[in-house]
């Protein structure tokens, strides 16, 4: 049985299950994993939360980052991996994609933005940290290139971030209780391209296994969790994706 078949297998047997994605789905969109070597934290200092609320140059330094892709974060389109993912949805075999990536590469290949728990936040917009109002990053985008100013929110003049969560920040609780719904409500948990190291994040795949869900874990590398799986593939994911769910 080959490793596709090995994972077709659990989701033919699977009523409800769940994605849980991480890094290791981009990296075929040309996305480096931001926490590897060659990735954006080994060439910049992430600017955490409070520094950003505290230091107004670090504050215009992040809108700087933002506008000139430094991150890399936007501006990819989805892999063979994410439109895979797209047809489990669509097929009603997967419930919810539970993401750790900021790309909004899963919305972009067809995944309902309902479907999708970002427990890290998306870099493709930006939200009012007052009032929650949401902004275009394109809205914003002159007026800071012409003044170098931090944009402030049109209704309240709050601080203004890119939707991401970061360094100090607290987790979203509205995604996290979702995460966690979806988690105990599955029968499979398949993790994708997360090397299951950053918490809280990673203690869903575990959460899931407790539950009595069944564990599938596809990463280029051994994760710490491999040893609680029912299934490990060290592979890449867009190609044995296409294979799982194949264009029909
Ligand atoms: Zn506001």
């Amino acid at each position: 049985m080959t490793p596709a078949d090995r994972l077709a297998r659990l989701l033919a047997q699977s009523r409800r299950a769940v994605v849980f994605s991480g890094a290791g789905i981009s990296t075929e969109s040309g996305i480096p994993d931001f926490r590897s070597p060659g990735g954006v934290w080994s060439k910049m200092t992430p600017i955490g939360f409070h520094d950003f609320m505290a230091d107004p140059a670090l504050r215009r330094e992040a809108w700087s980052r933002v506008y000139s892709g430094a991150a890399r974060w936007t501006g990819a389109s989805p892999n063979a991996g994410h439109h895979a993912v797209a047809r489990l949805v669509a097929q009603g075999k997967v419930a919810a994609v539970i993401t750790q990536n900021v790309d909004n590469l899963h919305q972009a290949s067809g995944v309902p933005a309902g479907k999708v728990v970002e427990l890290h936040g998306n870099a493709s917009y930006a939200t009012c940290l007052a009032c929650g109002l949401r902004h275009e990053l394109k809205d914003l985008r002159a007026a800071f290139l012409a003044t170098g100013e931090p944009p402030a929110c049109r209704s309240c003049g709050g601080v203004v971030k890119s939707a991401t969560i970061s360094f100090g920040q607290s987790m979203p609780a509205g995604e996290m209780a979702r995460a966690e719904d979806e988690t105990v409500a599955c029968d499979l948990f398949v993790v994708l391209g997360s090397s299951l190291v950053v918490y809280p994040a990673a203690d869903f795949p575990l959460m899931a296994k407790r539950n009595g869900a069944a564990l599938a874990i596809v990463n280029r590398e051994p994760t710490p969790q491999d040893r609680y799986a029912d299934l490990v593939l060290h592979e890449e994911i867009g190609p044995l994706m296409s294979q799982v769910a194949p264009v029909s």
